[in-house]
């Protein structure tokens, strides 16, 4: 007998012994009722997967969070942290247990590649060279980079999309790389919530991320990104969080500690518990943020408009648009990180 034939059959008993214990389908299950026990479950929507993880699976009220990664396909280390996050979760490590929330049970919808097309190339935009970033409905078209035709046009973008469709979430975070930067939604109108909403992110990022600036995706020319969505017609207090570098450890040496490395995953981690928290004290608050009208014009910017405005004569031929366009995302620009 040869290894192969060995290799053939050890292969062979565990796939049976996998799809015996019913680990196929489902990434954990939470087999015995009898006990509060937490779950992650893994989901598919429009092909996209995300896991849900739910701290009591017997609770009556649940308080629903959103993270997700990858939304960029370069920005490899965001999958892992979400990953990490996940099993932390899942083996009760995790510090966003220890959430103090009125409510009986959390759920925490995890989506670790956003851009899965993008994630397996290594490159920033999807399939059609989209950036999946700019594609959302708030500001859409004030970008340098490819936003897609309109907005929402990506199938990436329309199954996060239909995520949120099928839960209200209390906040929500996308998380990128690599810089010290922290998104905030950008003001797209006068709100209380969003002047409440701002300071909570202002305040927690100086006291877990003090080398952070809290910028905003209108700011920095990069209408259509996620948080501006989410907040703005989800009514669901977001934001972008900028891993700062592309390694896990980072060494302290910055503030005079030169031998102390440090793990960016538990910092992250506590900052989102922070952020979690902020939110959900400002959604004890009622809401008013939704859009009366999601194809409002000052919403939707076409990206004609701007380049005319910017000095670039242009009819309104589509194709000729289309050149236009292709010309300019050759070059995105420098500070376009978020
Ligand atoms: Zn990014």
């Amino acid at each position: 007998m040869n290894n192969r034939f060995f290799n053939t059959l050890f292969f062979l008993l565990s796939l049976s012994a996998l799809s015996f214990l019913g680990l196929k389908s489902q990434f954990v299950v939470d087999s015995n009722p009898h006990f509060f026990k937490p779950g992650l479950t893994e989901h598919q929507v429009l092909g996209l997967k995300y896991f849900s993880f739910v701290s009591n699976t017997r609770a009556k009220s649940f308080k629903k969070f959103y993270i997700q990664a990858a939304l960029h396909g370069n920005e490899k280390l965001t999958t892992e942290f979400v990953y990490w996050l996940a099993q932390s979760l899942n083996n009760g490590s995790s510090t966003l247990l220890g959430l103090n929330l009125e409510t009986s049970g959390i759920q925490i919808d995890l989506v670790p590649i956003a851009n899965p097309n993008g994630y397996k190339k290594g490159s920033r935009y999807n399939s059609n060279h989209v950036n999946l970033n700019r594609n959302f409905p708030v500001f859409w078209g004030l970008t340098q980079e490819n936003p897609g035709l309109y907005s929402l046009s990506e199938p990436e973008t329309q199954a996060i999309a239909k995520i949120f469709a099928k839960s209200s979430y209390t906040a929500a975070i996308d998380i990128h790389g690599f810089t010290n930067m922290i998104v905030t939604p950008s003001h797209y109108k006068n709100s209380s919530t969003y002047e409440k909403w701002l300071k909570a992110v202002e305040k927690t990022t100086k006291k877990h991320l003090s080398v952070y600036a809290v910028k905003n995706g209108k700011d920095l020319g990069d209408g259509g990104a996620f948080e501006d969505w989410a907040f703005w017609q989800k009514g669901t207090p977001a934001l972008c969080l900028e891993m700062i570098k592309s390694s896990r450890f980072i060494s302290n040496s910055a503030i005079g500690e030169p031998k102390e490395i440090i793990d960016t995953f538990k910092i992250y981690e506590n900052y989102i518990r922070a952020i979690f928290s902020e939110a959900d004290l400002l959604n004890s608050a009622p809401m008013n943020t939704s859009l009366a009208d999601d194809s409002h014009p000052s919403q939707n910017i076409s990206p004609g408009t701007l380049f005319m405005s910017q000095g670039n004569s242009l009819e309104k031929d589509s194709t000729q648009q289309l050149s236009l366009k292709q010309q300019i995302f050759k070059v995105p620009s420098k500070d376009t990180i978020h």
